[in-house]
């Protein structure tokens, strides 16, 4: 497993990450969640010894990074989908990287194969796509094979088919019990990946959670459709209690919350309002993470001179 212990990183006086204290439990895919700046990257830097911490310690298996005997058969990470020698085919690089650690070649070309680039291994990676980087930099943490993986933004330049090849992989390597942490700020993905998760802001942890907690603090949306723009304002003002709001997209539907659908429902009809469409819509992971995380992102957008 995966132990932060009131880990703590400065950076002259920005606080990335303040005390964070979280364990990451083996069997599950853990999803790392927060606005931009947060200190998800930091923590992960810190807990594969590419960062000393400024106080307390990251642990794999109990042990800090620099104290594990054989690193890559341990932790496997995928940090930066550019960090590979653009002159080096996908291949050699992957030797290299099993030659320094004591793993057998027929480990590389059985990773290549499991990652789908295999046919354009021996290309340089010069050459290669977003998405082609994201697979290889996916097959290096796999090479030893290790117990804990962890993943920065793994399907940033997938296409549809790579992403949902990226959520079976995490998924199935959590299911062979494997400490899984992945940090994504889709969460449409998310919500369909990680089994648990965990939100920082700040640099402090918000949320550690199962994913359907988080979803379930987020209220569910009544949808309508009402073709008459006097009708959809009669509906407002129908509703003094609930918030309705147009969608961004349509303006002749109507998003409200704080009522549920027999409210709307017997307030259009008491009113004569037109309905064509009247459906609920469960909350989602975006909707309870965005109220959890909803002051950090506003205080990110205010300039460091106007914060108190
Ligand atoms: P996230 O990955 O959640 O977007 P980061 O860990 O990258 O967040 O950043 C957390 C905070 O630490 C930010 O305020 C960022 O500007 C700062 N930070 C990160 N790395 C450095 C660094 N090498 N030097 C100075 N500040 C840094």
């Amino acid at each position: 497993m995966i132990e932060f212990d009131r880990m703590s990183k400065r950076y002259g006086d920005t606080i990335a990450v303040d005390e964070l204290s979280v364990v990451i439990e083996p069997g599950r895919v853990t999803g790392f969640l927060g606005p931009n700046g947060a200190g998800k990257s930091t923590s992960m830097r810190v807990l594969l010894g590419l960062d000393h911490p400024t106080f307390g310690r990251a642990l794999i298996g109990g042990r800090r990074y620099a104290d594990l005997a054989d690193p890559l058969r341990s932790v496997g990470a995928h940090l930066d989908a550019h960090s590979v020698h653009p002159g080096r085919s996908a291949r050699n690089h992957l030797l290299a990287l099993a030659r320094v650690n004591r793993i057998s070649p027929r480990r590389v070309d059985e990773v290549l194969e499991q990652v789908g680039i295999a046919k354009v291994a021996r290309n340089r990676t010069r050459s290669f796509s977003l998405g082609m980087r994201q697979r290889l930099g996916i097959a290096a943490a796999l090479l030893g094979d290790p117990e804990v993986l962890v993943f920065d933004e793994p399907v940033n330049g997938l296409d549809t088919d790579g992403v949902r090849w990226v959520r079976h992989l995490l998924r199935g390597l959590a299911g062979e019990g494997r400490t899984v942490l992945v940090s994504s700020h889709l969460m449409a993905e998310m919500h369909q990946t990680a089994d648990h998760v965990v939100v920082i802001g700040r640099g402090r942890v918000l949320a550690d959670c199962a994913t359907e907690e988080l979803v379930g603090r987020a209220e569910d949306t009544i949808v309508v459709r009402s073709p008459d723009p006097e009708a959809r304002d009669e509906l407002r003002r129908a509703l003094p209690g609930a918030s309705v709001t147009t969608a961004e997209h349509d303006p002749v539907e109507l998003h409200v919350v704080g009522a549920d659908e027999h409210q709307v429902g017997e307030a259009a009809h008491a009113r004569g309002v037109l309905l064509h469409h009247l459906a609920r819509r469960a909350g989602t992971l975006e909707a309870g993470y965005l109220r959890l995380v909803q002051d950090d992102i506003e205080y990110a957008a205010v300039p460091a001179a106007g914060r108190s």
